[in-house]
């Protein structure tokens, strides 16, 4: 398998490695976007969320919770993303949660500076979407 995270979980590439559990490990980001960048990883390689297992995912989000009080500590705030698909801007194809201490100070801003616009969306449009993502 051609991934840079599955070569970290070998051993066959070097990383800063924080913390390891059964199915999941965490380490310093090799280009940090600030002080303190860590990522969590699942050891299976699965490209996106939905495709690892509920126990694959519980693990994670535990080992996610586990570290984010020590990110937090940097500045006592912390941006949490998952880039989940290619086109969402994931470009290692193997599920990663971003810890990124963030500062009034820094460079990024809310969710919506991502993006030019937020959508009007119609009331039929609205009343669609409800209707495909309610479970
Ligand atoms: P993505 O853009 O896929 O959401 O994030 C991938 C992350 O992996 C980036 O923040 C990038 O800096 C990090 N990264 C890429 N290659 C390596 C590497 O070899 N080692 C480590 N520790 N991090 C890496
Ligand atoms: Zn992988």
């Amino acid at each position: 398998m051609d991934c840079i995270f599955c070569k970290i979980i070998s051993g066959q590439i070097p990383a800063k490695i924080l913390k390891e559990t059964d199915d999941s490990i965490s380490f310093l980001d090799a280009f940090p976007l600030a002080k303190g960048h860590v990522l969590v990883i699942p050891k299976n390689h699965h490209q996106k969320i939905q495709d690892m297992s509920e126990k694959e995912n519980s693990d994670l989000f535990s080992l996610v919770h586990t570290m984010i009080s020590k990110v937090d500590s940097i500045t006592g705030s912390t941006l949490l993303a998952v880039h989940n698909g290619k086109d969402a801007g994931q470009e290692v194809p193997h599920v990663h949660v971003h810890l990124v201490p963030r500062s009034k100070y820094d460079s990024a801003g809310a969710i919506h500076s991502m993006f030019d616009n937020s959508l009007k969306l119609s009331d039929s449009e609205i009343d669609e979407l409800y209707t495909k993502l309610k479970i």
